[in-house]
Parts: structure tokens; sequence; C-alpha cells
């Protein structure tokens, strides 16, 4: 029987066996959205929750009332809640002024329900454990919720990553996101991050 690991390696599931919908780690997200002690605020469009496994000091996620499964689904009818999407993230940012955050989606999800990242740039957490952990903040696999709306706009749809742009984005050198440093291996590279936390306060 197979098994397979989120990016967090965190739900260990068998992903051939039928699962209640709800009861597939791959579906956690919907489980969080109605746990008050993930809960961040809600409206009537939208649900902020903490990231359960968070890559950095603030980590949250914007999903969507609407059962929109991922980035695949977008269509332009979606616009509106995308760019309401994208101010509550701004907002959320907005309240931390003297850090900067990424806002965006990644190109392939693992989780279901469509869910915008507003992650803070330190990366300081001991969640951030992996290659494809950093490369799928810190590349093209991250793609800014602005970008996601104009080509939604422009195109009608948001194209999928081949599985090759995929692997080779995840298997990208570990570049610093701030400076020129390459590191080797993660655990270089997280003590390297370290350099860049003072800049922070
Ligand atoms: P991705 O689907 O790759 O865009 O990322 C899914 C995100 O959901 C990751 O940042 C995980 O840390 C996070 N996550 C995984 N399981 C849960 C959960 N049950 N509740 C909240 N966040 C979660
Ligand atoms: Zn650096």
């Amino acid at each position: 029987m197979g098994t397979k690991r989120s990016h967090d390696g965190s739900n260990v599931s068998d992903p051939e066996t039928p699962e209640k919908k709800s009861g597939h780690w791959a579906f956690g997200l919907l489980t969080s959205m109605k746990d008050p002690k993930s809960l961040v605020e809600e409206d009537t469009k939208i649900v902020v929750i903490k990231d359960k496994y968070p890559k950095a000091e603030l980590h949250y996620l914007i999903l969507p009332k609407d059962d929109i499964s991922s980035l695949k689904q977008l269509r332009k009818c979606h616009l509106e809640l995308l760019k309401h999407m994208d101010q509550v993230a701004e907002r959320i940012a907005s309240k931390h002024p003297k850090r900067k955050f990424r806002l965006g989606y990644h190109a392939v999800a693992s989780m279901s329900r469509l869910h915008l990242h507003v992650i803070s740039d330190d990366f300081n957490s001991s969640c951030l454990k992996t290659k494809k952990h950093w490369n799928s903040f810190t590349t093209e696999f991250f793609i800014q919720s602005k970008k996601v709306i104009a080509d939604l706009q422009e195109f009608g749809k948001i194209s999928p990553l081949s599985k090759d742009e995929s692997k080779k984005l995840m298997d990208s050198p570990l570049c610093c996101h701030k400076c020129s440093f390459l590191a080797t291996n993660m655990p270089k590279l997280k003590t390297h991050l370290l350099t860049h936390l003072k800049e922070v306060d």
C-alpha cells in the first residue's frame, strides 16, 4: 500500500484508498476553516486561517467559502473574488509595516480548496525543512496573487505548469531570496537566513 506526503511531509495517507472527502489529509484545510483555533477572520466570501505548519514567522491562508478546489477551476467570473482575496492579503500584510510579505499561490497545490498564501519573508520556522518547501515559495512555482489576477483577466484561465516545469523549479539550486548566497543544503541555507533576520528588528 503506497503512501504520499504533502509538501510538508506532515499528513501521510494512501492516495489510492478511497476515503471520505473530508477525511483525507488533502482536505485538511476544509477542517481548519471550521476550527476556531485556526480561524483568524472571515467575511461573507472568504476565511483567513493560520497555516498549521507555518514556513515563516507569519503565515496565513485565505480561502474562498465557495467550493473552488484549485487554480485550474478559475475563470473570469472569479475575478472579483480573487481581487477581494488580494485586498484582504494586502490588509493583513499592512498590519506589519516592518515586514515584507509574499502574497501568492503555489502553481501546483498539495491541499484542496484554493488558498492564497500570505507569508512573511523571514522564512524563520522549524516547519521549513526541505528544498521543496524553499523552492515552492521562492521560485516561479509561487505565483503572485496579482499575476494570477492579471493572467485570468487576459487569458480567462490559469495555465497549469507541466510536470517537467514543476520538477525543474522544485529542483532549482537553493538561492537566498535576499542576496546572491547559494547554499549547498538546507541547514546551510537556514543558518544563512538568520543573518537577514537582524534586518527585521
Ligand atoms: P499548498 O497546497 O502547497 O499551497 O500548501 C498547503 C499549505 O497548507 C501548507 O503551507 C501547509 O503548511 C498548510 N496546511 C497543511 N495542512 C493544514 C491544515 N490542516 N490546516 C491549516 N494549514 C494546513
Ligand atoms: Zn542572503
